[in-house]
């Protein structure tokens, strides 16, 4: 019988699929034996994975310009001509074939037993071989896990799983990616929370805050997650698959109708140029937000990298990720920022955590950072590494005060320090910029702009911050309301302060990417966005439309409005003046 749930739509979209209760298994290497009737399949498999690494080499190779080409390209050589060795290759389809592996297992008991072999050299040399051995079959593993995925993607759309649990950590959604689940049904939760944002970056349509979801679902039950009207149906009628059937069209024809906005400059209805950057969460959403016209990456959240990843990962591991990313933009700047863990991202593998009675006024971003030096100095290491394939930007979160910035600059120069001292051509200059999501970074703004060579407003906490309303809670969801004029006023008071020390801000909260905020936040000034890439053309649609002249106009009566009905109310009148 029909039943509908009603919840928070926390990532949008419609999904039709089965239930599955609570998360599903953790990704794992598949040791059980391959049927015989599969081999053959299994090494063609293999072989497309080997052939998808070595297209990865040849494109990054082609990628690399100047003295770049020369110094990295040899290192490129040598690695793909560990792809063609022979012995390789043939070693892993005897495991397949003789062995009954399957070729991840496979690949990963060939990767142990080479890098036992050179892990037992005397020469340094040889020795270190074994790294390459080492990234040579973590990428082809990538490919084979791509591949795998895409499989299960083409299952889960015929099966088609609908995840329903209590509450999912931005952690196990990293690892749902790729694993074919349609859509995010979670007890408890909020939009503005990191799940939530991660969730759009993965194209998941989720909704949470959902009640008593987890008991009254069965799994294997039919169900319509449906975030436009906020609501989860399970054993839909004839009427609701009609609506989603209405709803896909509509996607589509909403779609070709952006399309059209691809690689278009931004501009407000009046001629002034603003400037859409991309938030990435993932290597995939650089590629996607540069096809659809960017001014760079306003905000590579790189907590996600250690999310997805079992244990802290290496400056190797870190470096090639920020390189990937760095290279992926195409000579866009791309905006690294340094680990935002702590609050509702406490749960990396790998790191020690106290247990904080208050952990979104605890040990967070930047606090934690300066408190565990080594992780932070692996990090920043690793991003100067990548900094010499393309520009660069490193942005700061949580900054309370400036002389954690100060500090971090310090740290920043000895890591370069050593880093040429050990013979890596690091460039000279890098700039290192704050998020502004403190009150008390907002409010003394100017000591910050010393210290800061630009500023990315992050309005997500500044406003739980300002109003005292948890972002992950919804039962504070009424207070926690961005565009509060509390908020508005700070929002005003840090960019007109930017802009007069001569120094770029952009926001690069989820409102930046919010249509029905476009007219907000032209009144206010703001010049550079950034958002999910899949904002970006519906915002340029959005910001279109807008006025700047009459909106900016407009400020000083939207900063002195009663409560954001007032506002609103304000906005219709210059919308239906202009
Ligand atoms: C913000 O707080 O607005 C922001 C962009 O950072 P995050 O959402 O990752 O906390
Ligand atoms: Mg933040």
């Amino acid at each position: 019988m029909r039943r509908a749930f009603a919840g928070t739509a926390a990532a949008p979209g419609m999904a039709l699929g089965r239930v599955r209760l609570e998360r599903p298994a953790r990704f794992s290497i598949d040791t059980t034996p391959l049927p015989e009737a599969e081999v053959e399949a299994e090494v063609a498999r293999l072989e497309r994975a080997f052939a998808v690494a070595r297209e990865d080499m040849a494109e990054l190779r082609r990628k690399l310009h100047g003295s770049l080409a020369r110094e990295v390209g040899e290192f490129i050589d040598a690695h793909a001509q560990l792809l063609d060795d022979p012995e390789l290759i043939e070693g892993i389809r005897g495991m397949i074939r003789k062995g009954h592996y399957r070729a991840a297992a496979a690949l990963k008991a060939q990767r142990d037993r080479l890098v036992a072999v050179f892990d037992a050299m005397d020469d340094p040399y040889l020795r270190s071989r074994g790294e390459d051995v080492d990234h040579v079959i973590a990428r082809v593993q990538s490919a084979l896990a791509r591949q795998a995925s895409n499989e299960e993607k083409k299952i889960a759309t015929r099966v088609g799983e609908i995840l329903v649990t209590e509450s999912v950590a931005p952690g196990e959604l990293a690892q749902l990616a790729g694993h074919g689940i349609l859509a995010v049904v979670a007890g408890s939760g909020s939009p503005y929370s990191h799940s939530a944002i991660l969730a759009r970056s993965l194209h998941l349509p989720m909704l949470v805050n959902v009640g008593d979801v987890l008991e009254d679902l069965r799994d294997g039950d039919l169900a319509l997650v449906d975030s436009v009207r906020g609501e989860v149906v399970v054993h839909p009628a004839a009427q609701d698959l009609a609506q989603y059937r209405n709803w896909q069209r509509e996607t589509l024809r909403e779609g070709q109708r952006l399309a059209q906005l691809a690689g278009a400059e931004t501009r407000t209805r009046d001629g002034h140029a603003l400037r859409l950057f991309a938030n990435a969460e993932r290597p995939e959403d650089i590629e996607r937000a540069r096809n659809l016209g960017v001014a760079g990456i306003g905000l590579y959240r790189t907590e996600f990298l250690f999310l997805a990843h079992d244990g802290l990962p290496s400056e190797d591991e870190q470096f090639a990720a920020y390189r990937d990313a760095v290279l992926g933009a195409g000579g866009l700047p791309v905006t690294i920022r340094t680990l935002d863990l702590g609050a509702d991202k406490a749960d990396a593998a790998g790191l020690v955590m106290a247990s904080e009675p208050n952990p979104a006024l605890g040990v967070r971003g930047v606090r934690l950072s300066l408190q565990q030096i080594d992780v932070f100095v692996t990090q920043l290491r690793a991003i100067l590494r990548a900094s010499c394939y393309g520009p660069v930007r490193i942005l700061v979160p949580m900054i309370t005060d400036a002389t954690e910035l100060a500090e971090v600059r310090r740290l920043i120069e000895e890591c370069g320090r050593d880093l040429r001292t050990a013979g890596h051509e690091i460039p000279d200059q890098f700039e290192l910029g704050a998020m502004v999501e403190v009150p008390s970074a907002a409010i003394n703004v100017r000591t910050l702009l010393d210290i800061a060579d630009f500023l990315a407003i992050g309005s997500n906490d500044l406003t739980q911050y300002v109003l005292a309303a948890d972002r992950n809670n919804d039962q504070v969801g009424k207070l926690y309301r961005p565009a509060h004029p509390a908020v508005l006023r700070m929002l005003a008071w840090v960019i007109s302060s930017a802009r007069r020390a001569g120094k770029p801000v952009s926001l690069c909260g989820e409102i930046a990417g919010d249509p029905a905020f476009a007219p907000v936040l032209v009144a206010l000034g703001l010049e550079d966005y950034s958002m999910a890439a899949d904002r970006i053309l519906a915002q340029r649609d959005a910001l279109s439309r807008c006025d700047r002249k009459a909106l900016r106009a407009l400020a000083p009566r939207l900063l002195r409005a009663h409560g954001s009905d007032g506002i609103a109310a304000l906005l219709q009148t210059a919308t239906a003046s202009a």
